[in-house]
């Protein structure tokens, strides 16, 4: 297959031909570039630009009705508040390949790019159906459909008995108790191995967190050569006042084959160099810890390539479009890489040398 013609077909599916206009027309404003945008204080949050629940649910289903290609959409299991998580599966490839979106509530834009991803590899184009004979792509759309609701939009999973934060303890929760879980703390393929199981066997002898528990046992299943985990973070900055779009990581637990931390050494690599060709992308290593319970490291540790995917978020509404694309470029460049091989030719060593992350910029703070 052409792998020029795949990534152009692919991107430009989605994307339409505005990608490269984001930073040229950019005026410095607070030392940052492009100097936002942002909400303002007086502008009323407007989260229902992306897909609520039925929203979600009605697209997948959607695709499942008129896909192309071989297409499954399947529960793997139920939130707090009875909604399904789904598993969307698409292709026939021998390689299978998955992604998570939306552990935490209040990052969409992966969940967004997910249905465009979805909608273009079942579309029956010639260049999607290339891919789908070399990997079969699995979803789990929006892991913590609870939290994503438009009235809580919340970080943290919804659990009334969920008490305050102690992560000595093992309660990666909200601050305030009977407010929820941290999803992404919670990927223990052994729950005897987790923090709080050790702490607190007899109140905890399972996983609490039933949205992190579907992903584990869907990882299980599927067993797929890499897991990407698609998250938002807040605003950065290079050290020369470029705005940072970005950020990526591999796992870093101790105990993480070199194998699979290559492979994800490789897939950051890979999809670092693929945004970098856009002016409105700007992408940087994420600062990320060594906790086992992380999605990053857990699929990690299990031997899987395993990847955080970071898309400038916290800014409600504004630019969704454009966030979401940097979201589906770097999704998609990890499938097509996948697909023609591209991505094990990376030196994995090259992953250290993309640039850190950089400052928080907050734009509340007076110029320097
Ligand atoms: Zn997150």
């Amino acid at each position: 297959m052409d792998r020029r013609n795949v990534l152009k077909t692919f991107g430009g599916a989605a994307f339409g031909g505005a990608l490269l206009s984001g930073v040229a027309g950019a005026k410095r404003e607070n030392h940052i570039v492009p100097g936002g945008p942002w909400v303002t204080e007086n502008e009323p949050r407007k989260v229902e630009a992306f897909r609520d629940y039925e929203e979600l649910v009605s697209d997948l289903e959607k695709v499942a009705r008129t896909s192309a290609r071989e297409f499954s959409l399947e529960s793997v299991g139920t939130s707090n508040r009875g909604r399904d998580i789904h598993l969307a599966r698409v292709g026939s490839g021998d390689t299978d390949v998955m992604f998570v979106t939306q552990q935490h509530g209040n990052e969409p834009h992966g969940t967004e790019a997910a249905l465009s991803m979805l909608q273009y590899l079942s579309s029956g184009s010639g260049e999607a159906d290339d891919l789908l004979d070399e990997v079969t792509v699995n979803v789990i759309p929006r892991a913590n459909p609870d939290g994503s609701e438009p009235d809580l939009f919340q970080r943290y999973n919804v659990d009334p008995d969920a008490p305050a934060r102690d992560t000595e303890e093992g309660f990666f929760t909200s601050f305030d108790a009977g407010v929820g879980w941290d999803v992404n703390r919670y990927h223990w393929p052994d729950w005897t191995e987790s923090t709080l199981y050790q702490n607190r066997p007899d109140e905890y002898p399972e996983n609490p967190v039933p949205e992190a528990q579907a992903v584990v046992d869907a990882v299980a299943e599927v067993d797929p050569l890499w897991v990407v985990d698609v998250h938002n973070q807040g605003t950065y900055v290079t050290d020369d006042g470029r705005m940072i779009t970005t950020s990526l990581y591999w796992p870093i637990a101790e105990g993480v084959p070199a194998d699979a931390q290559d492979l994800s050494k490789q897939l950051v690599r890979h999809a670092y160099d693929h945004v970098s060709r856009f002016g409105y992308a700007e992408a940087s290593q994420y600062p990320g810890g060594t906790y086992p319970g992380i999605a990053r490291n857990s699929y990690g540790l299990q031997g899987y390539g395993s990847v955080l995917v970071e898309i400038r978020g916290g800014v409600d509404q504004k630019s969704n479009g454009k966030l979401s694309r940097l979201a589906l470029e770097i999704m998609a460049s990890v499938v097509d890489g996948t697909a023609d091989e591209s991505v094990f030719e990376v030196d994995p060593d090259d992953a250290e040398e993309i640039p850190e992350r950089g400052d928080y910029y907050d734009r509340e703070l007076p110029p320097e």
